[in-house]
């Protein structure tokens, strides 16, 4: 069996960072499953799908490959071959995405792909729905928490250093908007599990986040051995 850390928490609460960190201490492997959904909204963004048209979506999901690279610690990210890394983190792709991971048939496609990975590989997986949903038995269950203000904050400083022009309001009211998208979906609501450990990051640095959570990595794998 292989040991999987499931990190769930929103846009901007620094758990992109934070878990690559983690995954380099620690050797597991970093799978960030919201860059699988920024494809599907990627793909149909470029072949003008909207996310009503699901017929359309389907017969798009049928063919869609998508491939996880793992490179020096750097995620690579293949969408049927090419290399979509930087294109799937746009403001537009933002503005979309949680409209399309909404769709039951997008999240028939990618949970079963995120099962596949994370049963064959040690590995520190990162979502919305990874305690709850995709492993609702991982080795350890964190839970991500942040400010709406503070995550706002950070992503825009974000956008800044990567010359994205958005103004702080814009950052704010579409993070706002996908919040609400998430938690108020049908499907894999993104929720906290129960049996997940809360961690509060709006006033912590990334080292103290990081800290935090390899401890309980590292007891979760102590009690394993006493087990
Ligand atoms: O984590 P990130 O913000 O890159 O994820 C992009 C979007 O993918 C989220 O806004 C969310 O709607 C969706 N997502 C999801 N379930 C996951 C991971 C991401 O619904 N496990």
């Amino acid at each position: 069996m292989s040991f999987v850390v499931a990190i769930d928490g929103p846009a901007g609460c620094g758990k992109g960072t934070v878990t690559k960190i983690i995954a380099e201490k620690t050797g597991l492997v970093n799978i960030d499953t919201g860059s699988m959904y920024r494809c599907v909204a990627l793909e149909a963004l470029r072949r003008n799908i909207s996310s009503e048209n699901v017929k359309e979506l389907e017969k798009m999901l049928e063919n869609l490959d998508i491939k996880l690279i793992n490179n020096n610690g750097n995620q690579k990210v293949l969408l049927n071959g090419e290399d979509v890394s930087k294109d799937i983190r746009t403001p537009e792709v933002d503005s979309v995405v949680a409209k399309f991971a909404a769709i039951k048939a997008v999240r028939d496609k990618l949970t079963p792909m995120q099962r596949k990975i994370g049963e064959k590989t040690d590995s520190i997986m990162e979502g919305r729905d990874i305690g709850t949903v995709v492993f609702p038995n991982a080795d350890v269950k964190i839970f991500l928490d942040c400010s709406l203000e503070e995550r706002a904050r950070r992503r825009y400083k974000q956008n800044q250093e990567k010359g994205i022009s958005e103004s702080y309001e814009e950052v704010l009211s579409s993070i706002i908007e996908r919040h609400k998208l998430e938690t108020e979906r049908e499907i894999a609501p993104f929720v906290k599990a129960e049996d997940a450990i809360l961690v509060d990051s709006t006033n912590m640095t990334i080292e103290e986040v990081v800290n935090t959570i390899l401890q309980i990595i590292k007891e979760k794998k102590l009690k394993n051995r006493m087990d």
